[in-house]
């Protein structure tokens, strides 16, 4: 795809230009940068985790359909082996910081996250199979210096940018030790909560805010029954804020793939990154009818230096590991749309910030965003 960096000779001499917008189209009037960005993170995802998908499960992952791969390198300010809330805020606003950091610079000041940047213009979406309070959908519209402050975090996103929300956690909002009632809260704020279900609402449009918590803490594993939340949820945050004519930012966290490794519990990882992949082609599915929109995969660090490795021959696969924690590994990134060959390459995962800033050209001027 071309990216026009200067107005044309032609242009200048024939005075018959088309508007500022037509720098922003190829000749096949595909955008070249992205209206919708959709981030996918999987806790924990490491390359082998990717591979069990290429060994398990039906047909081709859905990994396969992404042009460009690249390498993050996941260390935090302070620590070689990152936690899951450095290396979200490094993805949610371009920050290194200290591991238990969610959307706090090393010094514990806030830092803008890309929710509150475009949020003025765009609209935004979280979902999560952990606790939509757990560090990596909080990195992206909390700021507290510690992640176990689960009450502090959920009384922050009822005041979020925050538009669409689908997780689980709502003991963090309706049984607080300050006895305070969060669910009221965020309905004042004028979200539509639903604790029971995934189910879209009627009159489902922009007019109001939607937030799903249907769990206690995470939601239910893959093994335990989870069906199609992921793929679900994903389906209804792009039916939502594709609504929005300025476009849209959406994180979706496969949380659990973590969680699997931490239980060093290769068929827990293998169910995760199952669902995950299927929900990968949600969000392929939207991007390629769209065509506007960019699709970014990627993960915080690796989780219980999971290998597959020989059992009693070379055919027969067996999940072994190294660590309960996490591991300082390279991360791949995956990336389709609009923008998509920027995220080549190795580098560090707050490029993972920069890149998606740089493709979509969403920069704070004043109180808007400068290039809509
Ligand atoms: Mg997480
Ligand atoms: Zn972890």
């Amino acid at each position: 795809m071309i990216r026009p960096l200067i107005i044309s000779l032609s242009c200048l001499l024939l005075a018959q230009c088309q508007s500022q917008e037509s720098t922003n189209t190829s000749a096949r009037g595909e955008s070249t940068r992205p209206k919708n960005i959709i981030l996918l993170i999987g806790d924990g995802m490491g390359v082998t985790q990717v591979t069990s998908r290429f060994y398990y499960g039906e047909g081709e992952p859905n990994f396969s359909r992404f042009p460009y791969v690249g390498l993050i390198k996941t260390s935090s300010s302070r620590e070689k082996i990152t936690d899951s809330a450095a290396g979200a805020t490094a993805f949610s606003a371009g920050q290194k910081t200290y591991n238990g950091a969610i959307g706090v610079k090393d010094d514990s000041t806030s830092v803008e996250t890309i929710t509150e940047l475009v949020s003025d213009e765009l609209s935004t979406g979280m979902i999560a199979t952990s606790s939509i309070v757990h560090a990596t959908p909080a990195s992206f519209y909390a700021h507290v210096p510690a992640r176990s402050q689960y009450e502090d975090i959920a009384a922050q996103l009822t005041t979020s940018s925050i538009d669409f929300f689908a997780g689980g956690g709502t003991q963090f909002f309706a049984e607080r030790t300050d006895g305070l009632n969060y669910l009221d809260s965020l309905a004042d704020h004028g979200f539509t909560i639903d604790t029971t279900q995934l189910q879209q609402p009627e009159n489902f449009s922009m007019e109001r805010k939607y937030g799903f918590l249907l769990a206690p803490d995470g939601m239910p594993r893959m093994l335990d029954g989870r069906g199609d939340f992921l793929p679900q949820a994903t389906q209804m945050a792009l039916d939502y804020l594709s609504q929005d004519e300025d476009g849209f930012f959406l994180m979706v966290e496969g949380s659990q793939i973590d969680w699997g490794g931490h239980a060093n519990d290769a068929e827990y990882i293998i169910e995760e990154v199952k669902d995950f992949d299927k929900t990968l082609g949600v969000a392929l599915d939207f991007a390629e009818r769209d065509g506007n929109t960019l699709v970014v995969v990627t993960a915080d660090h690796e989780t219980g230096g999971f290998a597959l490795s020989s059992g009693d021959n070379y055919n027969n696969l067996v999940g072994t590991f190294s660590t309960g924690g996490h591991t300082p590994d390279l991360i791949p990134v995956f990336a389709y749309g609009p923008g998509a060959e920027l995220f080549a390459g190795i580098y560090e995962n707050t490029g993972i910030y920069d890149k998606m800033i740089e493709a979509s050209g969403w920069k704070k001027n004043d109180s808007s965003v400068a290039s809509r």
